[in-house]
């Protein structure tokens, strides 16, 4: 990944966290990492304890909290 990605990628989480600083559940957003891709999570299931990575998405997923995708690579 070459500098000028890093400040893109910088740059569109910083656009979308001002876009949408909360999820509908009124938590503030904040960007996180998976593999390969940067996502703009809530930030009330982020110490979801004892959960895999798969069940915390699927529980974003059914629990009505807002999700986008910033950055998918491949
Ligand atoms: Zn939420």
């Amino acid at each position: 990944m070459t500098t000028r990605d890093d400040t893109r990628i910088v740059a569109l989480i910083e656009r979308a966290e001002r876009e949408t600083p909360f999820c509908d559940c009124g938590e503030p957003m904040a960007a996180v990492a998976t593999d390969r891709q940067i996502w703009l999570n809530c930030t009330a299931h982020q110490n979801h304890p004892g959960g895999t990575v798969r069940r915390f998405l699927a529980a974003l997923a059914s629990a009505g909290h807002t999700r986008r995708l910033l950055v998918d690579p491949v």
